[in-house]
This record gives C-alpha cells, structure tokens and sequence, in this order.
C-alpha cells in the first residue's frame, strides 16, 4: 500500500546550521538599560542565499532576521515571534520570524519591474524606497489554543531600524534604540543587530533616580552609536569583547548566550494538506506536463513535488 502524504515525513535537504551565541542577552547595573547583541555568522549566509533577489534586497532581510532574532530573545513564549511589512513599493511583502528556540526564516515578496526601475534610478535605495509605504507588524504566535499578540504600526522613517524604533514608539511603553547591519563580506554575508532598552530602573541593585536614570539610557546609546556596521560583522571580534569595547565604564553584565538556527518549519506532509483544500479545476491547472504539482516553499525556496493523481480534492 502506498504512503498516505501525511504519513510522508520526508523532506529535502536543508541546513541543519546552528550558531551558538547567536545573541548575546546583557544588562548595566544600576543603569535603566538591558539589551542584546545579534550577530548571525554563517547562517546569514545560508539563510539569504537561498534566495536570489538583489543586494539591496538581501541587505534589508538579513536587518529583517537580526531585529527578529533580537526582538523574540527578550520574551518569555512558546512559538513564533514574527515581523511583517506590507508596503507599496517594490518589495511589497517582508516577513521574519524566529522561533522561542531561536529558529530563523524570511521572505521577500518583490514586483521586480518596479524593482529594477527603482534600482536603475537608485543603486543604493534606503529600506523605505523598497518597502515604500503601508504597516509593520510584529506578532507572536504561540499556537491555535492561544491569543495572538499582534501590534501594528504605519512604516515610518527612512530605514529598519527606525521603523523598529517608530513601533516602540508608538506602541509599546518603553524607549528602544536599535542597530541594524547587513553586509556582504569576505567570508559571505552577515548580519546582525545591538538592541537597547530602557526598562524601569531595576537594571541594578538599586532604584536609580528619574534623572541619572536619563542620563545613564542617554550614555548608553551615545556609546552604542560608537559601534560600526564593520565590528558588528566581524566574525573576528568575539561578542564579549565588542560588549566590553562599547560598556566597560558601565558595569556590563552578561547573560547566557543563546543559539541562532536555520528554521524553515515547511513539511511535505503540511503542503499536502494545503493542497487538499484547492478546488478540483485550481489542481488541474497546477499541474504540469508530467503529471506533478510543484509548490515551492517560500521561506527556505525548497521545490515538493506531488504527483497530482495522489491529491484527493475536495468534493464540491
Ligand atoms: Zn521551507
């Protein structure tokens, strides 16, 4: 008897890629301020390789993963924790997520005429000329049984960073600064992120006041604007160290490093089941001369070949 699809566990191969201390999750005693340190190593690589869109696109989705994978440490869930942007420039689709064990993906959705006009005009286009304008969503899902969070905002500013910046802004309670880079290098592409935020007061031992709590949030992010987009990348440069660079004088204290991982979740069994949804006339039409239907995943680019006799359709 043949193997019913849902029983087909088999998948293609994909990285099985991990980064230990991937982030680097610290504080600054007696300083309102905790942040993470997000640098991807290889697997910005991997992960923005397997797509083919040009370098300035590429560029925005490693930011995309590293502000994900920064944003999803700092949170105590069982999921995934998700940015969108839904915009009407010529990426008009940008999703990242990351799961609570640190699994990674993206994908971009491109109009490439209007892409490759903007690119004509503007080599280097800012994260706004691609995105344009529309929202940004950030949402953390932990499964059917529960509550979605989901905050949404209008994009503003000119790249992600301030867009991330803008969203805790407006939505949420606290001031965030947020460092973004994504670059080719010698060694590939890398990406990663330096988060701050400002959490009330008990960053130490003791309760500092309203004004030396200001200017401490302010020293911090003086002294994080120090850092480049080059030491950020720099495989080089251990995390610990370029921490200790940037906050020695500020009683930096470190917390447990924690994996970054390539994550797709895509099944052949799940696209099945996606499949057997579609009307009988949208399955004929998928099908090709060979008598299979390939649906291709859009987070890890993996083609899944159904034989379009197997797929039972919907009696209608
Ligand atoms: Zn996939």
């Amino acid at each position: 008897m043949e193997k019913p699809a849902f029983l087909d566990r088999d998948r293609p191969d994909v990285p099985d890629l991990v980064v230990p201390g991937g982030v680097t999750p610290f504080y600054l005693a007696g300083r309102p301020v905790r942040g993470r340190l997000v640098r991807l190593g290889v697997l910005a690589d991997t992960l923005l390789t397997r797509h083919d869109h040009p370098a300035p696109v590429t560029r925005l989705a490693g930011k995309a993963l590293a502000l994900v994978a920064a944003l999803a440490s700092a949170l105590k869930f069982q999921g995934s924790f998700s940015l969108q942007i839904k915009g009407d420039g010529p990426v008009s689709m940008l999703v990242a997520d990351c799961t609570n064990t640190g699994a990674l993906r993206f994908y971009a959705r491109t109009d490439d005429e209007a892409l490759e006009t903007l690119l004509a005009e503007t080599p280097k286009p800012t994260d706004r000329e691609l995105l344009g304008n529309g929202y940004m969503a950030l949402t953390v899902d932990q499964g059917p049984e529960m509550d979605r969070h989901q905050g949404i905002v209008d994009i503003a500013g000119d790249d992600l960073s301030a867009m991330a910046m803008h969203y805790f802004a407006s939505s949420e309670q606290h001031a965030c600064w947020i460092m973004l880079a994504c670059q080719m290098t010698d060694t590939g592409w890398r990406a990663g992120g330096l988060i701050l935020e400002r959490i009330a007061g008990e960053g130490g031992n003791h309760v500092v006041e309203d004004d030396a709590a200001e200017a401490s949030w302010e020293t911090a992010t003086i002294l994080a604007g120090t850092l480049s987009a080059k030491e950020l990348l720099d495989d080089n440069l251990p995390s610990l160290q370029l921490l200790n660079r940037l906050f020695h004088e500020e009683d930096l204290h470190v917390s447990q490093p924690r994996a970054l991982a390539f994550g797709c979740r895509c099944s052949r069994a799940r696209l099945a089941n996606v499949l057997e949804t579609f009307p009988k006339d949208d399955l004929d039409h998928m099908c090709q001369d060979d008598g299979n239907i390939v649906m291709t995943c859009e987070f890890c680019n993996v083609d899944f070949r159904f034989a379009r006799k197997d797929i039972a359709t919907q009696t209608q």
